[in-house]
């Protein structure tokens, strides 16, 4: 039976009886493991907590179905119980976070990868893959469809996240050719929510933090460049999508295809916190990508996804989340490691 999450986005009918997921401590991670286990899967997060956070997973801390496994996907970690769906979430993803650790963001998606394969393949499992809209690079088509190959500077700072994510698929891909796995690509475009790490320098948290505090917001640039932001719950209906789809390699784009540019949003989060927005500009990172915009048409022919949630509404909802656990959470004051001006960029 198919059931919804409280934005309204179908969820569809679960085949699988027990999950792994790296990076479930995570943020979307996190979301996506209470919707397996609410869904009566058996769930196994693996996490090292580099960025993700118990707290995240305290509405199913006390659930049977729920194991957690603290460790690095890189090195050594087993998972004892019965597996049929694994989900790869594991990878740091905000361009601040993954700056400051270029290693470990390549050994996780080379590395970690080919031991969540070898985890995938030995239990004969289906394997989702969360990759990202960050293998276009800075895209010259737009809107970006799955068989455009990217522009992506090889050797500049984003590549070892931009690299890092494109190899995880050319590993899974052969994998995949040589009829050794069941796998399914998605490329996940920006997404925000709750849970959403205030500290980790991406932008809809960062705005509404300062919005929240009546600083003035940080816009990179001129703010011309674009962005598209879907609904963290929409999202997870679309990993559940793609792994109730035995034989569909994608890779799949999954995202909202409203654009915006960043000194609209700032507006449009000022309004959701009920206070018109300051300001200031910073320097924009190297190689930020100008515009980015999904086309999702095979996402919706494949499985019939769209995402439900505007940006308004999407907003309000995370205002009001930042606004009481999301301070308390991050606590006073900020933690300024990738904040603007910091060198990180
Ligand atoms: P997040 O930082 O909240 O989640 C990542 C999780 O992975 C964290 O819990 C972190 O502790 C864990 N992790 C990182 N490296 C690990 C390792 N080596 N071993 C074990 N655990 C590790 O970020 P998120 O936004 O929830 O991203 C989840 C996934 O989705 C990532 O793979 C990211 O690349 C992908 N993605 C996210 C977005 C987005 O806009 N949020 C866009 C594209 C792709
Ligand atoms: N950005 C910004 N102010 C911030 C954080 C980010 O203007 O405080 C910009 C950033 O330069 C980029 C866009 O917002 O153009 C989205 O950045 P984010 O780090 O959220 O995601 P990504 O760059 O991976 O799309």
């Amino acid at each position: 039976m198919m059931s919804e999450n409280s934005s309204g986005s179908a969820l569809p009918e679960i085949p699988h009886r027990a999950a792994v997921v790296t990076g479930g401590a995570g943020f979307i991670g996190s979301h996506l493991t209470e919707a397996l286990i609410r869904a009566g899967v058996r769930v196994t997060v693996i996490d090292d907590f580099s960025s993700g956070r118990a707290e995240n997973l305290a509405a199913v801390a006390d659930s049977p179905l729920l194991t957690v496994v603290t460790a690095d996907i890189c090195r050594e970690w087993r998972v004892d119980s019965a597996v049929d769906v694994v989900f790869n979430l594991a990878s740091p993803a905000s361009p601040p976070r993954y700056l400051v650790r270029p290693q470990h963001t390549l050994r996780t998606n080379s590395q970690g990868m080919q031991r969540v394969i070898d985890l995938a393949v030995s239990r004969n499992a289906r394997l989702v893959q969360a990759s990202t809209s960050e293998v276009y690079g800075d895209p010259l088509r737009h809107p970006q469809t799955e068989d455009y190959w990217g522009n992506v500077n090889p050797i500049g700072p984003r590549s070892v996240y931009d690299e890092g994510k494109r190899f995880a698929e050319a590993l899974i891909a052969a994998y995949v050719r040589q009829g050794a796995l069941d796998a399914g690509i998605v490329r996940i475009f920006n997404t925000y929510g709750p849970r959403m790490r205030i500290d980790d320098g991406r932008v809809v948290p960062s705005f509404i933090d300062r919005a929240l505090r009546g600083e003035p917001l940080e816009v990179y640039g001129d703010g011309k460049q674009t962005r598209s932001f879907c609904f963290v719950e929409d999202l997870v209906a679309g990993l559940l999508e793609m792994a109730a789809a035995p034989g569909v390699l994608g890779p799949v784009n999954l995202g909202n295809v409203e654009e915006i540019t960043m000194v609209d949003l700032a507006r449009l989060v000022g309004e959701a916190v009920g206070r018109p927005p300051r300001v200031v500009h910073r320097p924009l990172p190297v190689d930020d990508p100008v515009r980015r915009r999904p086309d999702i048409s095979l996402a919706r022919e494949l499985f019939g996804w769209r995402p439900v949630t505007g940006l308004r509404t999407g907003l309000e909802r995370t205002v009001r989340w930042q606004r009481s656990a999301g301070l308390a959470v991050a606590g006073a004051p900020r933690d300024r490691e990738f904040t603007a001006g910091s060198g990180n960029h």
